[in-house]
């Protein structure tokens, strides 16, 4: 199973399950597989989720969710691959350990959960998911008698033995509480509601709708808990200490989400997307000029970085693919030849934008090559003289650990390949990726060295799984 997810909660308004309806469709784009919501009526925790979009399925919410005032909610998004499982997997996932409901939602991997699955399932723990979340959930089950029935003591608890990527929303009847784990892999925000209210969101485009104003990114390491009701936010361990997870760890947030998973109108790890994909692209045009007439963009996710490309070219962009909006998602089709099919069915070329012309292309990423070699051909088919591609990342030659779902490493083009090798494969007239260096240069909120550049460098800023599978799962 392969996971890509988006958090949202809001705590401290009567408006709650609507504000975070808001989000969830604003994170769309961080998971389509499935979609669920959580909240906190005066009954107790319930949940409601099931397959497919946000709109599809909170249209079959429960009469009254909206209006009833519930104060607390929240909420996820779900991106899974082919045969990652149905409804079992989405999320929030609810139980009850000891007497109390407790609620959890998830974005990222935890690299050590098959070692505590194995263990937890050896002393009789029974698993109704495949996905790592529960394992948190048993974890904290184990705690709950040591502990006095002390939810926070016992999540913090369950917390100190998970490795990798992990952001969390749990809500329990009294607390929403967000946690990020100590590398920081993926973003997780704070919005404020009013005077009160509270919003947690993986990205910051969900705030407006939420009727949220950002106030911060939650730190890495850092253990939030909002009173359902409303109130301060209480940062920090259950008994005073400022974070749970001890001395000083290496920052690693994915530099990945800015090329290519988070939406333009985010802050992402304190920067604005938009303003780093512009910034990539004009630092790629600095690094590996091409003689062109025109510049085009990959629809969506390269367009940024195309329009910085062309600014500091100065050459016209222009959009030379039409975009078809009702093909489903292409990338994780595991047969080659179908996906190649789709994409050709998703992305068009407009022979009257590419006729005749030198054109360079740019994309956010190439990963298997497959999508960008049917591309380049089909805007050969469609008249352009000459197809240069450029590259808003370095080279993919690595697997991801931490929660991007990429194939097997030697599936991915660039793999063992060399640049002439990519080049010759894609069939295109000239190639060059943005360097890690220039790609790091585009981000200000932090320093370059607190990214996590694992699928580029292969330095894994925590020990991947000892069977060495990119196992991006998770929620
Ligand atoms: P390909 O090189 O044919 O495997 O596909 C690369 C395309 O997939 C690029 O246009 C990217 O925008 C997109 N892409 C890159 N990484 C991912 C991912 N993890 N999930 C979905 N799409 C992706």
């Amino acid at each position: 199973m392969r996971e890509h997810c988006g958090l949202c909660g809001v705590a401290g308004d009567p408006e709650a399950v609507a504000l975070v309806a808001e989000g969830l469709h604003a994170q769309q784009h961080r998971g389509q597989e499935a979609a669920g919501l959580l909240v906190s009526s005066s009954e107790g925790l319930k949940v409601h989720k099931g397959l497919g979009l946000v709109s599809q399925v909170l249209s079959t919410m429960p009469d009254g969710w909206r209006t009833s005032g519930i104060p607390a909610a929240m909420g996820h998004v779900r991106y899974g691959t082919f045969g990652s499982g149905g409804v079992i997997n989405a999320q929030p996932l609810l139980v009850r350990m000891a007497g109390v409901q407790v609620g959890i939602a998830h974005n990222g991997t935890i690299t050590n959960a098959a070692p505590l699955r194995e263990d937890l399932e050896r002393s009789g723990a029974i698993f109704t998911t495949n996905s790592d979340t529960e394992v948190v959930l048993h974890l904290m089950a184990r705690e709950m008698e040591g502990t006095g029935g002390h939810i926070r003591h016992s999540l913090e608890l369950a917390l100190e033995r998970l490795e990798g990527a992990f952001c969390l929303l749990l809500l329990t009847p009294s607390e929403l509480i967000a946690v990020r784990d100590p590398h920081g892999f993926r973003p997780l925000n704070l919005g404020r509601i009013g005077h009160s209210g509270w919003a947690v969101a993986s990205e910051t485009i969900a705030f407006p709708l939420c009727c949220a104003e950002y106030v911060r990114e939650i730190r890495a390491g850092e253990i939030l808990s909002i009173p359902n009701g409303g109130g301060e936010p209480r940062s920090g361990t259950f008994d005073g200490r400022e974070t749970l997870f001890g001395g000083p760890c290496r920052l690693s947030q994915c530099i990945f989400e800015h090329v290519y998973f988070a939406r333009p109108g985010s802050l992402v790890f304190g920067d604005s997307v938009y303003e780093v994909r512009i910034r990539m692209g004009e630092t790629l045009a600095a690094e590996a000029p091409s003689v062109c007439d025109t510049v085009i963009p990959v629809p969506d996710s390269g367009m940024f970085a195309a329009l910085g490309y062309s600014r500091k070219m100065c050459v016209p962009f222009d959009m030379g693919f039409t975009r078809n909006h009702y093909v489903g998602r292409t990338f994780i089709d595991p047969a080659t030849a179908r996906r190649a099919a789709m994409v050709t069915r998703k992305l068009q070329p407009i022979p009257e934008a590419v006729k005749g012309r030198r054109i360079c292309v740019v994309e956010d990423s190439i990963v298997r090559g497959t999508t960008s070699r049917a591309r380049i051909r089909a805007l050969r088919e469609a008249g352009a003289k000459e197809v240069h591609m450029r590259v808003s990342c370095p080279p993919h030659r690595y697997g991801c650990f931490f929660g991007i779902d990429f194939p097997e490493p030697s599936s991915l083009i660039a793999n063992t390949r060399t640049l002439e090798q990519i080049a010759s494969l894609l069939e295109v007239d000239s190639l060059a990726y943005l360097s890690l260096e220039g790609m790091l240069s585009c981000v200000r909120a932090h320093s370059p060295c607190d990214y996590c550049t694992a699928c580029f460098s292969g330095l894994y800023p925590v020990q991947p799984p000892s069977d060495g599978i990119p196992r991006p799962c998770g929620g």
